[in-house]
């Protein structure tokens, strides 16, 4: 077991969340027993996440989407209310980690996307003054592109919306995970055959018209779903206490 205090101390030394002018608050977002033996991990805080948390006995849980976004309303009611109330009433305690953990080179997102997707990392760029969100690799073997289409949906279990460029072959390719679509141009300035990301926009139809650059839309969930889980498997191990991965099936 590990005190709440010192893995959060441990949390915020690995992440640095102090670099990342992020849309939510980093870290401990809501406190509860001040010991943790059993970590419940997910993509995002959702009500479906508290329950299966609750039923596993956690006493934490881990997050790559929590909660108190910049913008959003801050009073605690309506689902907010109802999801922060069972976390107080059995004493879990929510860790969310958004940009620290698409960005860090060991358990990030995009780390973690490449690895699974065989892609060799090469580079990463900050955007917006955002460090290493955006990453260049290559692939071992240069490949069609509805071929990488086909892979990415065996993988990820979850078939990408694919919009094929030109007849070229893939070897270059830059990625972002999650809701990095606006991307495509940083993206397309580095040379690549490809830009691999979560979601999609209208306006992304047309860029890759007329740049033959090849698209995937490869799931907001399911591009993060692997650097949680990186995470927790670092953390069960460095601290001595059980973890479990629980996929909250989400097709966006
Ligand atoms: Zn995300």
């Amino acid at each position: 077991m590990v005190s709440l205090q010192e893995l959060m101390a441990y949390l915020d030394e690995l992440l640095e969340p102090q670099r990342f002018n992020d849309y939510c608050p980093n870290g401990l977002q809501v406190a509860g027993k001040p010991i943790v033996k059993k970590l419940v991990v997910g993509v995002s805080a959702s009500q479906s996440l508290i329950d299966e948390a609750i039923r596993l006995k956690a006493d934490a849980i881990l997050v790559h989407h929590g909660y108190f976004w910049r913008g959003e309303d801050p009073r605690i009611t309506g689902i907010k209310q109802q999801r922060i109330r069972k976390l107080l009433q059995h004493e879990i305690s929510l860790i969310a980690y958004h940009l620290p953990l698409d960005a860090h080179p060991i358990y990030g997102n995009n780390v973690q996307l490449a690895k699974i997707l065989d892609i060799d990392v090469e580079h990463s760029y900050d955007i917006e003054r955002i460090p290493n969100l955006l990453w260049v690799g290559s692939l071992q073997h240069a490949t069609p592109g509805s071929e990488l289409a086909q892979k990415i949906g065996q993988i990820l279990k979850r078939e990408p919306l694919y919009l094929p460029g030109s007849d070229k072959l893939i070897s270059k390719i830059a990625w972002c995970t999650g809701a990095a679509q606006d991307f495509i141009e940083q993206a397309a300035s580095h040379g690549v055959d490809a830009y691999i990301t979560g979601e999609v926009s209208e306006r992304t139809f047309h860029f890759v018209q007329e740049t033959g650059l090849h698209f995937y839309a490869a799931g907001h969930h399911a591009t993060e779903r692997y650097g949680v889980q990186a995470l927790s498997e670092h953390l069960a191990h460095y601290f001595g206490i059980t973890q479990q991965y629980v996929e909250i099936a989400n097709p966006i």
